[in-house]
């Protein structure tokens, strides 16, 4: 028997992956499947911006840069915060990352000891309580409720409150829910992390898409206390339709931007040079493709929203940002669908993959087993023939 490492060993894989790739692969066969289980944009990436990339390319700019970022990034990167945020940093204060997710590693890695407790509120995004366990901690997790729009409160934090929380990890808009946390709970969040000392990892990844007027804040803004202990963490994958390119970022107090860079020096080097540059362009150039991309958001999310709860048996909260919903089925459980029980949302994914060949993500890969996640991020048409098939199978 191979003799592996116990963290590594102790990593589940990622099930939203998994099942894109089941879907991928009876795509390849010629099954045509309606894929509602993507996490990215299905938008390409705006001319300008792919432009940029092909730009760095003939001007040789292919060679190592500073290991956490190119200045001109992060640069770029200091104004998009300073107007967008109302934060105020310098570049000593950003790390470039090849994606958020590689930012977020690095912040954990820089702040967490073994045994260190960090609070996550469920449904969470998959990779949370993995990085965490990456290195060494230990992920809290909290329930939150549909009532409560899934987001925490202060009480659901005491509670699970011990004198080893180094961390809470707040996603606003977040990933499952599309929940959007308000100033007025942001500032109660903030004030209970000064008053206890604890970090906040704030991953602002789909700040972009906010829909109906709803504002983003972002924790660190809220005073300087609270940015002291606060990693903002943001990026080009959803915003600019850039998950390829792989280019992620992190602001924070300089020390631990310090450490953050030691560890990325040593794993990773610098993220790749010809993305850095059409990531300048897409921070500075033109922003009208944005707003094209959330009208188109906004009328599938609506459509989506509105045809799932007329189908009896399940239901959805309208979700104010992200690209995706969580619909709750625990009326389909434990029922019959072409002969197969549903007792977990894996069997209900299962079904409408293999019957209905829509392929969407089961809530326990968020830590939620009454929902599953359908994502928006596809075409009007493939949205309507989606939800007819899962109607047409539910119906039987
Ligand atoms: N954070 C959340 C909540 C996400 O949903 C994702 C991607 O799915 C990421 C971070 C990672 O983004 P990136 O492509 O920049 O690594």
């Amino acid at each position: 028997k191979l003799q592996l490492s116990n963290i590594g060993l102790n990593i589940e894989p990622s099930l939203t992956l998994d099942i894109s790739s089941k879907a991928k692969s009876m795509k390849d066969k010629g099954i045509d499947v309606i894929n509602f289980s993507v996490g990215e944009p299905d938008f390409n990436t705006p001319e300008n911006i792919k432009s940029r990339g092909i730009k760095a390319i003939q001007e040789n700019l292919t060679r190592y840069t500073a290991s956490s970022g190119v200045v001109e990034l992060k640069k770029a990167i200091c104004n998009k915060l300073k107007e967008d945020n109302n934060l105020d940093y310098n570049t000593e204060n950003i790390i470039v990352s090849n994606g958020a997710k590689h930012s977020i590693y690095n912040a954990l890695m820089a702040i967490l000891n073994p045994g260190d407790e960090v609070i996550i509120g469920v449904p969470y995004w998959v990779s949370y309580p993995e990085i965490v366990k990456l290195t060494g901690a230990i992920p809290v997790l909290i329930e939150t409720s549909e009532e409560n729009k899934f987001k925490f409160t202060i009480d659901d934090l005491n509670r699970v409150k011990t004198s080893n929380t180094k961390m809470i990890i707040l996603n606003s808009p977040n990933n499952p829910t599309g929940c959007v946390y308000t100033k007025d709970e942001l500032i109660n969040i903030g004030e209970w992390a000064v008053k206890n000392n604890i970090f906040i990892l704030s991953d602002e990844i789909y700040e972009k898409l906010t829909y109906d007027n709803i504002e983003h804040v972002s924790i660190a803004s809220i005073n300087q206390d609270i940015r002291n202990l606060t990693i903002t963490i943001n990026g080009m994958s959803k915003a600019y339709a850039m998950t390829g390119w792989r280019i992620g970022y992190a602001a924070a107090h300089k020390d631990i931007i310090k450490v953050m860079a030691g560890i990325q020096s040593h794993s990773t080097s610098n993220p790749c040079s010809i993305s850095q540059y059409a990531s300048i362009e897409a921070l500075i150039g033109d922003q009208e493709k944005l707003i094209e991309m959330n009208k188109q958001f906004i009328e599938r999310r609506d459509y989506m929203v509105n045809a799932i709860n007329n189908i009896d048996g399940l239901s959805c909260k309208k979700p104010e940002g992200a690209f995706y919903v969580m619909v709750n089925f625990s009326k389909l459980l434990n029922k019959n669908i072409l002969g197969e029980t549903i007792n977990s949302s894996l069997d209900f994914s299962n079904i409408l993959l293999d019957k209905a060949k829509v392929a969407v993500v089961p809530g326990i890969a968020f830590g939620n087993d009454n929902y599953i996640r359908l994502s928006y991020a596809t075409s009007l048409d493939n949205i309507k023939e989606g939800i007819n098939r899962i109607e047409n199978i539910i119906k039987g």
